[in-house]
């Protein structure tokens, strides 16, 4: 984790324009968001609304942003809110959100407005990244005046609906490059030294410090436990150096640390982390276990 491993920048010394400029120059496209994200989503116009809620400027032709909401909206019932790909590389959240849309949106909008935001980072989806061009984190950027765009849109796109969300269920994954590339990149460019962990082995959950909702978590884990391993705590205790809240949970500050999962004023508020690298585990297996923490929330939800 020391940032001297880190091909950009001075030990010791924060990024500057220049380095930020080093970095985007060597991303690139990866892959396309046409075709695996904009074809699927406006695949669903027949069941859902779909809408465009803005356009990153980078690049508005090829960047807009799409939200995919339940018919019939009903101020009568409660609304739910999932969001994908804020780290745009990580691919199961944005196909789990689609998949969700596609299979299972539909029999829960007889209960809740649904309003998915399948990828909330495009420009990231195609160059595998977790900041944006600006070498900012979209996921640390939730609040008001976000410095980051794909933030922003979502702010907006939820204060134009204006209505009170139930729960809020943000769709992520915790890769090994997260150890091999993003932790130092982001230790170099803010010049912090950071503490060394190991990337978990399984699926597990942050929740909310504040209103962590115990059962609503296990619940989920639960759900996800039919498909897929659920992260062992390491030796500490802990996972990403954070005490478990229980088995696969741990709790975050979402709004102070300006996490998505803190962007609304939800009641139930849940982060899923799926691990795709294990050898136990494939891209389509990454993607049921996203769907079974979503339909495991919200069957929770339903049982109240
Ligand atoms: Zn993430």
């Amino acid at each position: 984790m020391d940032q001297q491993v880190y091909a950009i920048g001075v030990k010791g010394q924060k990024w500057g324009d220049a380095e930020k400029a080093q970095w985007i120059n060597v991303q690139s496209i990866k892959r396309s968001y046409q075709d695996e994200v904009l074809v699927k989503v406006q695949a669903l116009k027949d069941l859902f609304d779909v809408e465009q809620y803005g356009a990153l400027s980078y690049d508005v032709e090829r960047y807009p942003l799409l939200a995919v909401k339940s018919k019939n909206w009903d101020a009568n019932k409660a609304t739910i809110l999932v969001t994908g790909g804020v780290h745009g590389y990580e691919t199961s959240g944005v196909q789990g959100a689609i998949r969700f849309a596609e299979t299972k949106a539909a029999d829960y909008a007889k209960h809740f407005n649904i309003l998915v935001a399948p990828c909330i980072s495009p420009w990231g989806y195609e160059t595998i990244n977790r900041w944006n061009p600006k070498a900012i984190d979209p996921n640390r950027s939730f609040y008001a005046d976000s410095p980051a765009e794909e933030s922003a849109a979502l702010i907006k796109l939820l204060a134009d609906l204006d209505v009170e969300i139930f729960a809020h269920i943000d769709l992520h994954e915790t890769t090994d490059t997260d150890n091999s590339e993003f932790r130092p990149a982001l230790s170099a460019r803010d010049a912090v030294e950071h503490t060394n962990w190991n990337i978990p082995d399984g699926f597990y959950l942050v929740g909310d410090t504040i209103h962590p909702q115990d059962e609503f978590q296990t619940a989920i884990i639960k759900s996800v436990e039919q498909v897929t391993h659920i992260a062992p705590a390491d030796d500490d205790g802990k996972l990403i150096g954070v005490d478990l809240a229980q088995f696969g949970v741990i709790n975050y500050a979402t709004k102070a640390l300006g996490l998505c999962a803190g962007v609304t004023d939800a009641k139930y508020v849940t982060t899923t982390e799926v691990y795709p690298d294990s050898p136990l585990s494939d891209d389509e297996n990454c993607i049921v276990a996203q769907v079974a923490a979503i339909t495991g929330g919200l069957d929770y939800l339903l049982s109240l």
